[in-house]
């Protein structure tokens, strides 16, 4: 039987850390990351939001953290927006708190709290995904985080068109060179607009402007693309699509999910967006 654990969200932005009983969290800590002060700052921020919440009842600790990582080692590999690359993560929080601690990548983290307390809670195959900065991904089988070696599910880096837009990783046209706040952004200069957050466009196609909603048709079209691939390739059960983007689901999800019919090779399983609260929180302390 699962005890009190902590579970920790680390983002570029934020760290999210909440104290979790069976799926639900009981109380919550929100701490900036301050990435640009250096690896110290961000672990002594990472210890304090786990210090906010914990007590006496908590009996293990786990932290979602971005990828690359090494699973097995519990390091941090090369995050491109946290400077903790090489930090033995899971042991130092071990060492500070004396609790066993598990380290995951953190779209991994959400992908099993939407399998265990979401939407795909009694599913077998379950692929989440998270729209925000860059595009995140899991896939949890069965109640188990799918792995592969260690890195595996870095679906934002498909790439869906081979001679696209250059991407910071080596690859050209990745999936999250679009279907991103990045990508929003890049799509909005090249019809002339200067947007920071997905929010700005949506607001303007709210109130009709025929060009931010056409930026909102092709981002449905690029993130359709992806997940026709995805499906053809994982079949699973069911689609999670959690992150900030999502507040514009109805802007973009129809063209999503006919783009994405249009292209599998069989009718693919429902697309729905994520309503789990702070589920890479919920489901790193499922870990
Ligand atoms: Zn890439």
């Amino acid at each position: 039987v699962k005890m009190v654990s902590v579970g920790v969200d680390v983002g570029g932005t934020n760290i999210v850390a909440g104290k979790v009983n069976r799926g639900s969290i009981v109380k919550i800590s929100t701490r900036k990351t301050e990435a640009s002060k250096g690896k110290k700052a961000v672990f002594n921020n990472l210890v304090g939001a786990i210090r906010d919440v914990l007590d006496k009842s908590v009996t293990e600790i786990g932290i979602g953290h971005p990828g690359p990582l090494d699973i097995k080692r519990g390091v941090i590999g090369n995050a491109v927006n946290l400077p903790m690359k090489g930090m033995a993560l899971r042991e130092m929080i071990h060492k500070e708190f004396s609790l066993p601690t598990k380290l995951d990548n953190d779209a991994n983290c959400f992908a099993l709290g939407e399998a265990m307390y979401g939407k795909g809670k009694g599913k077998s195959t379950v692929l989440g995904m998270t729209l925000g900065t860059g595009v995140g991904s899991g896939l949890v089988l069965n109640g188990k985080i799918f792995h592969g070696r260690s890195n595996a599910l870095e679906l934002g880096h498909t790439s869906i068109d081979f001679n696209g837009r250059k991407a910071r990783c080596g690859n050209t046209g990745c999936l999250e060179r679009y279907a991103s706040t990045v990508g929003l952004r890049e799509s909005a200069k090249e019809y002339g607009f200067k947007i920071t957050d997905g929010e700005q466009i949506a607001g303007m196609a709210r109130k009709g402007n025929p060009i931010a909603k056409k930026i909102w048709k092709e981002f449905g079209m690029f993130l359709g693309v992806g997940l026709a691939n995805f499906a053809n390739t994982f079949d699973p059960d069911i689609i999670i699509i959690g992150g900030n983007i999502t507040r514009s689901w109805d802007l973009f999800s129809k063209q999503a999910i006919s783009e994405m019919k249009k292209r599998a090779l069989f009718t693919p399983c429902p697309v729905v967006k994520s309503t789990l609260k702070n589920a890479a929180v919920v489901g790193a302390a499922a870990l």
